[in-house]
């Protein structure tokens, strides 16, 4: 094993890395792509957040309209391999409550899904290896701890 990089790691973060090494779900980086319900091929989608507004018709009349926001319909989840509990563990609870838990979904405990949900205009169903995060941006996330000295 080389020693090159590994001054001042953590050295939990490394065994955590070596043993998530090849995980079926991440691929070793700790987290991965999960997809709302109502996905339908595309990363983010305008939908109706639940809430109503008055809005003003040429008219005069007033008429109620749905209020839609941007939603993310990929997102990164954290894995349940030792890296993806690692990572989890050491986020801010703010945090924690906006990105997914591989392992609430797997418990039912979460709306997100693991799949692709099937999708009309989605050819062939979608892979969510294809739809993977970068590596780089995984990376960072993991800087993004101050896990090195
Ligand atoms: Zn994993």
């Amino acid at each position: 094993m080389s020693t090159n990089g590994t001054n001042g790691v953590d050295p939990e973060l490394l065994r955590v890395r070596r043993e998530s090494r090849g995980c079926k779900d991440c691929g070793g980086d700790g987290m991965t792509i999960v997809f709302h319900p109502r996905w339908k091929g595309v990363r983010v989608d305008r939908m109706w957040n639940g809430e109503v507004e008055p809005v003003d018709g040429e008219d005069g009349s007033t008429e109620i309209r749905h209020v839609m926001e941007t939603t993310a319909m990929e997102v990164a989840a954290h894995c349940v391999c030792a890296l993806g509990r690692w990572m989890r563990q050491r986020v801010d609870e703010d945090l924690r409550a906006r990105i997914p838990d591989v392992l609430a979904i797997v418990e039912g405990r979460s709306k997100w899904l693991l799949d692709p949900p099937p999708s009309e205009g989605v050819v062939g169903g979608a892979s969510r290896f294809a739809h993977k995060a970068p590596r780089e941006a995984v990376a960072g996330m993991v800087d993004g701890f101050r896990v090195s000295a």
